[in-house]
């Protein structure tokens, strides 16, 4: 050891002398003893680091209690930290999809603090049924019997073929074996469930005769997916939730959707193009469509089956349906959820998903140029720019359509890539971190999701 080490490490404090100074006692009595004591050891150590490796003590030893303070402060961090999502996609997966509309917010708070009635008939005083007051309420919107609700609509699709079809062949045409993301595929879900894949028809073309064909003594279900992700486009022809429930009419099989999105209004009354409903599909005479709670519907993660009762029964009974039901706090939140689109008029305010899909690109632009010169002055090393933009509506709903918006860019002077990562890094460490996106040499802000301007400033113009 050098003497000028030797120097350093004895101007490290005790751990105890630091326990038994009187400024240290607000952080003991809010963090407690263990987890100060823990800290400290861990700054010491990375003291003595410094003094190994570099000969010096860093910066933060003229002020312990900062640092412990600061390091204890990071520590108390929630995992699930909010974010500012002008990443340019609305339902953003890996940042928990639909934003929660206020009822709902309500809805779960009051939930969480009192205890209700799950699973509990106030007229009988007996044990009731945990979907039952959110099923009368999807059928009233969507024309079906019954409905039952599970984790997601993963969940949903697993749980819909395991309990209607096991050991049978469900046919399914080639254009929609669809992968979801992350292990959901249709002939994996389809195997877990117990079923037997029948593929039918070829990627592009596929017609009712080859349904007709491919059902023999041994056929569960006719099955549709809704090609959310993707679109075949060109010399295609595909058999329609209508045409295909006439067709299970007819040979006595039940025909199921998984209709992936689920929106419960006509979107191109709001200027969105159209995706189709589960109403119109249990109109078309479809016996179980499935949808997410948490993507255009703009709800909790969810799944929800609706459809016939004798089917919905035999879900209802299947011992996945234990393993794959949801609490007490996502049934609050639907509930308040689906509510809102009791009252369709008020839905574009009540809903953050349609308010944000449908936020006028004018009022997007006259954002990005209110914030163009904030942010121009302070990173003066980028040039700073307002750029038409198109959203994403993300989640696999609605692939090939884009919303026009506006995003603020920024890309630095000198051309350095390095100057764009650094600044998304700093802007991730953020105590309300921006996500942003990388492209064409410029860090990109979609504002479509932006409503809280002001603390978006507090942290850009830090
Ligand atoms: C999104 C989607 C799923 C999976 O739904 P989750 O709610 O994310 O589990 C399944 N099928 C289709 C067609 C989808 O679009």
């Amino acid at each position: 050891m050098t003497t000028e080490n030797r120097s350093l490490y004895s101007q490290l404090p005790a751990t105890d002398r630091l326990l038994r100074d009187p400024l240290f006692s607000p952080l003991l009595t809010r963090f407690g003893h263990s987890r100060v004591v823990d800290i400290l050891r861990q700054l010491l150590d990375e003291a003595r680091e410094a003094i190994r490796e570099n000969h010096m003590l860093p910066d933060w030893c003229d002020d312990w209690l900062n640092a412990a303070s600061e390091r204890l402060a990071l520590d108390e961090q929630s995992a699930l930290r909010p974010v500012f999502n002008l990443s340019g996609t609305v339902l953003h997966s890996n940042l928990g999809r639909a934003l929660q509309s206020e009822a709902a917010i309500e809805a779960v708070a009051q939930v969480m603090r009192s205890p209700v009635t799950l699973e509990y008939d106030l007229d009988g005083a007996g044990r009731g049924h945990r979907d039952r007051a959110l099923a009368a309420l999807l059928c009233r919107i969507t024309g079906a019997e019954d409905a039952c609700i599970v984790n997601n609509n993963a969940a949903a699709v697993l749980l819909m073929l395991a309990a209607t079809a096991p050991g049978k062949e469900v046919v399914v045409s080639r254009g929609e074996l669809v992968e979801i993301g992350g292990a959901f595929r249709i002939p994996d879900v389809m195997r877990q469930a117990g079923c037997i894949l029948h593929e039918i028809g070829t990627t592009n073309r596929t017609h009712p005769k080859d349904y007709r064909n491919a059902v023999n003594e041994n056929t569960g279900l006719l099955m549709k997916v809704h090609t959310s992700n993707y679109s075949i486009q060109g010399f295609t022809t595909s058999v329609d939730e209508a045409t295909l429930a006439e067709l299970g009419r007819e040979l006595d099989i039940p025909v199921v959707a998984d209709l992936g999105s689920g929106t419960l209004v006509d979107l191109s009354e709001y200027g969105l193009p159209k995706e189709p409903t589960p109403q119109e599909m249990i109109a078309a005479g479809v016996s179980l469509v499935s949808f997410s709670g948490d993507k255009l519907l703009g709800g909790p993660q969810a799944g929800i089956i609706v459809g016939k009762r004798e089917l919905i029964a035999r879900i209802q009974q299947h011992p996945l349906k234990r393993a794959l039901r949801v609490d007490k706090m996502t049934l609050a939140a639907l509930d308040a959820t689906l509510r809102l689109y009791l009252h369709p008029e008020k839905l574009r305010e009540s809903l953050p998903t349609l308010r944000l899909l449908t936020r006028p690109a004018e009022e997007i632009t006259a954002q990005a140029e209110r914030l163009l010169p904030l942010l121009a002055e302070r990173y003066p090393e980028f040039d700073v720019r307002l750029a038409p933009c198109e959203s994403q509506i993300g989640s696999g709903s609605l692939p090939v359509n884009r919303l026009p918006g506006a995003a603020l860019t920024l890309t630095p002077r000198d051309g350095r890539g390095s100057r764009l990562d650094a600044l998304a890094a700093q802007w991730r460490a953020l105590p309300v971190p921006i996500i942003g996106r990388i492209g064409d040499g410029s860090l990109w802000l979609d504002l479509r999701c932006l409503e809280d301007e002001s603390r978006f400033l507090e942290m850009v113009l830090k």
